[in-house]
């Protein structure tokens, strides 16, 4: 196994990786990048308008790769792999990619965001249960289809809003009376005549053979009954990306990273940014100002121990 050296070692190439990045180098440290397709979440947003600066929006897709190529430019290396671990050997990380090469830097940064959670229910793997609107709603083009988003949050108000572009009609099902969504949101969604919010209604069960074709919902109205579905879109929560880290962290109870003002986690030297932290804000904006302040904390951190 070779061994390489880098100032800044960052997991997760998401808004908050790829900003740590672009601090990181213009910050004079040797940054390196690991992570599949760069963008992360932003490839899920079609039209991201709240990102300052943008007066009419900009596509998810294409702030990721603006964003990408700003960081590349300034030096930051992009090998294009996930990392497989994350290990603290001798007051430094290891990171290992999966081309069997040790990197190992000073100061590590992660930005590895979070997954969507399944629904918990035999049959909830069949085809048509989706988790991104973008990639998988144009399967559903002039299919005069019927599709559920399951959620009540931003994430699902975005989900429904792409969709009702491309189907017949959209269920929005959501278990509690009031939605989880800004005003913003429940304002579009008002103006769409093809999404049905189906309130205080759970999902019980899936049913298909190859494909999904209908949910079972229990509604506090209208009781237990079917309902025939083309696809399905779940935005029910979500589990951050740790399972790489090969050390113990603290963490909240649902497993997202702690730290303090400085982005700092429990582990000196390891830094957290964007959705994988402990925050109140799952946004590209605060996932690109995490990324700054992590990298800066990490400037510091590796010069107080050069000084050392
Ligand atoms: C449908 C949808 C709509 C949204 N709409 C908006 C919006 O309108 N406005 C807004 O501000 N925000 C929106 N968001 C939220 C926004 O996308 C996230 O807050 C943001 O992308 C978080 O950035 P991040 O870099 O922390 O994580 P992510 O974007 O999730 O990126 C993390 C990256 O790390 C990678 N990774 C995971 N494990 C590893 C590993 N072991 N090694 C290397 N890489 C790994 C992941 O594959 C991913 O590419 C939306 C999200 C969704 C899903």
């Amino acid at each position: 196994m070779s061994l390489e050296q880098c100032d800044l070692l960052i997991a997760g190439t998401g808004p908050a990786g790829m900003t740590a990045a672009l601090y990181g180098q213009r910050l004079g440290l040797k940054t390196i990048v690991f992570g599949d397709i760069p963008g992360g979440n932003l490839y899920m947003i079609e039209r991201l308008a709240n990102f300052p600066g943008f007066t009419d929006g900009i596509a998810g897709m294409e702030l990721g790769a603006r964003i990408f190529q700003q960081s590349q430019a300034e030096g930051a290396r992009y090998p294009m792999e996930r990392l497989e671990k994350l290990q603290r050997v001798n007051g430094m990380f290891h990171g290992l990619g999966g081309n069997g090469q040790i990197h190992r830097a000073s100061a590590a940064v992660v930005a590895t965001g979070r997954v969507p959670i399944r629904l918990p229910l035999e049959k909830a793997n069949l085809k048509g249960v989706n988790f991104c609107s973008i990639c998988d709603g144009p399967l559903y083009r002039n299919k005069n289809a019927t599709l559920a988003v399951v959620g009540s949050d931003n994430t699902a108000a975005q989900h429904a809003l792409t969709l009702a572009k491309i189907a017949a009609r959209v269920l929005l099902i959501h278990r509690s009376a009031k939605t989880k969504m800004d005003a913003a949101h429940a304002s579009l969604l008002s103006g769409r005549e093809n999404i049905i919010t189906m309130g205080e209604t759970e999902v019980i069960g899936c049913q298909g053979l190859d494909m999904i074709e209908s949910l079972r919902v229990r509604s506090s109205l209208r009781g237990t009954y079917e309902i025939a579905v083309d696809g399905v879109f779940l935005a029910i929560g979500w589990r951050p990306n740790t399972d790489f880290l090969d050390f113990q962290i603290d963490k909240t109870p649902a497993g997202y990273l702690k730290t303090d003002s400085n982005l700092m986690t429990s582990l000196s030297g390891l830094f957290a940014a964007g959705d994988v932290r402990d925050t109140d804000m799952w946004q590209v904006l605060t996932a690109c100002a995490d990324g700054a302040r992590a990298a800066k904390s990490a400037a510091a951190h590796i010069a107080g121990i050069s000084a050392g």
